[in-house]
């Protein structure tokens, strides 16, 4: 159990500031100011700001990741996808719409908080696993006892120590009576 939609919303949103990255990168080795061009009234923007995109990006998306693989920790990863989209304002971040994605999926995950599952109880074979592990509950408590059958009780005679059954009245093997 993890943050699903803040963590898809999260990747979006770093996909789309690591692609405005990559694009200024891309930018400063070409003659035309093509991604100058999609953001109006912005000037061309220098190369070392393209690289900085990159890394905001990749660094977004690694930290979406962590919503995935330490769900427990969702909180953090949120406010941290949060700090570093609003790094990335200064240079509109993924085209601007990349960052508003970013910060809203790292606000779903500062805040999401995880269904409530009842935690088993002490004895019970789910005692202390993982609340999300499927666990057979078929049988819990103490092992049930072994079948009684009639006439397996048994009795040592008192005169020769053999096991006779305890139903009958002489000893089967020496034929001494019961005392
Ligand atoms: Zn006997």
């Amino acid at each position: 159990m993890y943050p699903a939609t803040a963590y898809a919303v999260a990747l979006v949103g770093g996909g789309l500031i690591l692609a405005e990255g990559l694009a200024v990168v891309a930018e400063a080795f070409s003659s035309t100011p093509w991604v100058s061009r999609v953001l109006p009234g912005a000037n061309r923007f220098p190369f070392a700001l393209g690289a900085v995109g990159v890394v905001l990006g990749l660094a977004i998306l690694a930290t979406a990741s962590r919503l995935k693989s330490h769900p427990a920790s969702s909180r953090m990863s949120g406010v941290l996808i949060i700090g570093i989209s609003l790094v990335s304002v200064p240079f509109g971040g993924g085209f601007f719409l990349g960052l508003l994605i970013a910060v809203i999926g790292g606000i779903l995950a500062a805040t999401w908080n995880p269904r409530v599952v009842p935690q088993p109880a002490y004895g019970h074979p789910a005692y202390g696993l993982p609340l999300d592990q499927p666990v057979a509950t078929t049988q819990w408590g103490p092992p049930a006892a072994p079948p009684f059958r009639l006439g397996s009780a048994r009795r040592v005679c008192s005169t020769c120590g053999s096991l006779n059954r305890a139903t009958s009245p002489t000893c089967e093997m020496c034929g001494a009576s019961r005392s």
